[in-house]
This record gives C-alpha cells, structure tokens and sequence, in this order.
C-alpha cells in the first residue's frame, strides 16, 4: 500500500491523551482541534508560519479550548466548524455542512458529517494521491468514540462512510488511545494475529515517546473490531462492551 509518509503533518501531544494535529506547506498552516493554545502558538512562531485555518471536528473543550487565543494571536484566521454548532463553537466564522468543499493549503478539503460522538460532529477529508482524514473523536486506532450524543445507529453510519473512503487515506484522530483499545480487543479476540502484532508495534513506538498515529484505513480494517462489525447488531455489542471494559 502507497501512502506518503512525508507529509508535514506535526502532531503536538497536550493534556492526558491529546493530540493538536498541525499540516504546514511553505509558510502557512493548519490546525486541527486545539485544545489549548500555548504549544501551537510557540511553534508557529518558531517556524514563521501564518495560521490560514482552524478546523473543528466537535464543540467539546479538549477540541476548541485553544482555539480563541489563536485567533487572537492570527485574527485573519479561518474558523470552521459546522453550522449546526454555532452556539456551542460561537467564534466559528466559516460555517460548513455535509459534502461541503473547501481549498486548503492547495489542497481540495471536503466535509464529512460522522454522527454519534455528538450530534453534529464533522471530520475533514483532504482530497489527494495519498488522502488525508482528520476524523476527531469518531475513530481511534483500534477503537471508535463514545456514543454522547447520537445512536448506535448513526455512529455504525458514521464509520460505514470511513469505510467507503480510498484504502490508502491516512487517518489522523484526537486521542491517543491505542493501546487501551488495543487491550480491549486482544481480550475479545485473543488469537487475533494482527492485533497482537499491532500490539508489540504500538509498545514500541510509546518506548521511544512516538505518536502511535496516524494509521492507514487499509492497516485499521485488521485490528479495529468497530470497523470489522458488518452490521448494527454486532456494532452495539461492542459499543456496549467497550463501555464497561475498564
Ligand atoms: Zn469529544
């Protein structure tokens, strides 16, 4: 499978488990639901780099906590998040929907709505050879978000959409929850062969304090049990049985 590891995707590790997902090209970039404000701004200004967009995935605060004093700081800057949110993300200033298309850093960006985390959380597809999906707190390596605010059903929809995108797309999401899940799903499935290797992978790299994302869909239909579910039934099982697993 081709995919661009080269891409100038920076990901800056915050509070618990977070992850401020940053992509420059020349002197501008992009963020992806910053939790705070601080880390981002000192390497912006480190790197003399213009802050052209904000993307929102979702109104909770460990996604939009950092995002008013970046804009304080670059008060040209693109705020987006979806339109359905305007008084729980209030500084949105471009207002997006389902299927929306946006340019960002010369790239073409598109809108996808993934329900069930929230009501109206969104994620952020980039068009390319090698795509690129910020999906927030709907997917995580080997795991999906909690269902808050939606169904079972619509976040089941939500990741049948994620399915349907190129095999090759890296995924970018906002936790790093790897291995916890990793665990959960070695628990269901012991003889999985794929989660186990995916398991010794993951433990290296947190020795050497690297990220264990993004992943590749193509990789993430192996070891992610919510992705392998093919129908509702079997997803809310496991739904159900990830929320009690401590
Ligand atoms: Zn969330």
């Amino acid at each position: 499978m081709e995919f661009n590891k080269e891409q100038k995707i920076i990901g800056i590790r915050v509070l618990s488990d977070n992850i401020i997902w940053l992509w420059k090209k020349n002197n501008s970039a992009v963020v992806v639901d910053p939790a705070v404000s601080q880390p981002v701004i000192e390497y912006l200004k480190a790197n003399n780099l213009n802050l052209v967009a904000i993307l929102q995935t979702h109104h909770h605060s460990d996604h939009i906590g950092g995002t008013k004093k970046l804009e304080k700081e670059w008060p040209n800057v693109k705020i987006v998040a979806s339109a359905k949110e305007k008084s729980r993300i209030p500084f949105q200033n471009l207002s997006v929907k389902d299927g929306d298309k946006l340019q960002l850093l010369d790239k073409e960006v598109q809108v996808i709505e993934v329900i069930g985390h929230t009501k109206s959380h969104i994620a952020f597809y980039f068009k390319d050879k090698f795509p690129v999906l910020f999906i927030g707190d709907t997917l995580f390596s080997a795991g999906c978000g909690r269902v808050f605010e939606g169904t079972y059903k619509q976040m089941y929809n939500s990741l049948k959409k994620i399915k349907d995108l190129p095999k090759n797309t890296l995924i970018y999401c906002a936790h790093e929850y790897t291995r916890a899940n990793l665990l959960w799903a070695l628990n269901l499935e012991p003889k999985n062969k794929s989660i186990k290797k995916k398991l010794i992978e993951v433990e290296k790299k947190i020795a050497l304090k690297e990220l264990t994302i993004p992943f590749l869909l193509e990789e993430e239909m192996k070891i992610n049990l919510f992705l392998r579910a093919d129908n509702l039934n079997g997803f809310s099982f496991l739904r159900a049985n990830k929320d009690t697993w401590v």
